[in-house]
């Protein structure tokens, strides 16, 4: 077989500046990979990478011809964890660009199959899940309008920043407004551990569903802190990269958030989900802001997920591609074509 390669930067705009407690950005430079094989199928897969895990679309493009010389030399697209594993011997950091390689060729072989992922894996589509909508931070009056907007939408699950000097008035703000949303935050290692036991007591009483990463990751004895004194279920995010923080965390957090652009593949994203379960912990799958090019992928795990934050694609004003459905942010995997479901708008 000939497996041949290609890759684009995409500069996706966003339909709101997306606020967190530590930045804001207008727009998210996403690299798309293509694999094809040579009956003429096509895998496609995103790269999201973050700043904050060290990773910009330059990097991504700097060490993307080293792993598609992986890909070609294997040049067996059903060598999954062969192709996996010696990209990690080739590039061991740089997840992003790692996981839009495993995207491509999931799709990719899950396209040879004619299946589409879920059902290469084997996954049941009844046990899918509905993403959460994220609300950034802003004055209050606009992540009031933000929530509207959302409910109108049909969206039942927000999550909301915060982070700020005026946590309460937010959160409280949005209940009023979206008084049967499920609604879960997100502090992104914005507090102090007293700070975050004393603001979780107050968010409980606005019917929060989690706090996601209250404290910083690089204070575990904190995040223990916060766990044992919290009114809430504990999610740990930028405590949460990789499979090896699996076992460090337990205890730290109730609900492991992955994201594939952290942990650089979906095989390594199956072990983390299977090891979360066996410590004890809910698991949640996130996302950057990315292109449906990386979250269709995403969207297969869903079976597997007791939460799912996958709205990378909902907040771009423009995605040149389509991915899984997500009526009402229900993530419909039953209707799906071959592969992950990508496909040019
Ligand atoms: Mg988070």
């Amino acid at each position: 077989m000939t497996l041949s390669t290609e890759y684009e930067r995409l500069s996706l705009p966003l339909e709101h500046a997306f606020t967190i407690s530590r930045s804001t950005q207008t727009t998210a430079d996403n690299v798309v990979v293509r694999i094809e094989d040579d009956e003429g199928n096509v895998g496609v897969g995103g790269a999201a990478p973050s700043k904050h895990y060290g990773e910009t679309a330059d990097t991504v493009e700097a060490v993307m011809p080293d792993l598609l010389d992986v890909v070609e030399s294997v040049d067996d697209p059903h060598a999954l964890a062969r192709i996996e594993r010696e990209m990690k011997e080739t590039v061991n950091r740089n997840p992003a660009a790692r996981c839009a390689v495993s995207i491509a060729l999931h799709d990719l072989v899950a396209k040879r199959a004619d299946l589409p992922l879920y059902r290469y894996w084997g996954l049941d589509p009844e046990d899918t899940l509905e993403t959460s909508f994220t609300i950034g931070i802003d004055t209050t009056e606009v992540m009031r309008e933000k929530t509207a907007e959302a409910v109108e939408a049909g969206y039942n699950t927000l999550k909301v920043k915060v982070g700020t000097d005026r946590d309460g008035e937010i959160v409280g703000a949005i209940r009023d407004e979206a008084p049967d949303a499920t609604i879960r935050v997100d502090a992104n290692q914005a507090w102090s551990p007293r700070e975050a036991v004393g603001k979780i007591e107050v968010l409980a009483e606005y019917d929060v569903e989690f706090v996601e990463q209250p404290i910083p990751a690089e204070n575990p004895d904190g995040m223990r802190f916060v766990r044992e004194r919290s009114a809430l279920p504990i999610a740990a995010d930028e405590s949460c990269i990789t499979l090896e923080d699996i076992p460090r965390i337990a205890g730290q957090a109730d609900i492991a958030n992955l994201k594939l652009m952290k942990c650089g593949g979906l095989r390594e994203a199956m072990r983390m989900i299977h090891t979360a379960k066996a410590h004890g912990m809910e698991v949640m799958l996130g996302c950057m802001i990315e292109s449906n090019a990386s979250i269709a992928a995403a969207c297969h795990l869903a079976p597997l997920l007791d939460y799912a934050d996958l709205d990378g694609s909902l907040l771009l004003s423009e995605d040149e591609y389509e991915g899984v459905p997500m009526p009402n942010g229900s993530i419909g995997l039953k209707t799906g074509r071959p592969g992950t479901g990508v496909q040019k708008q």
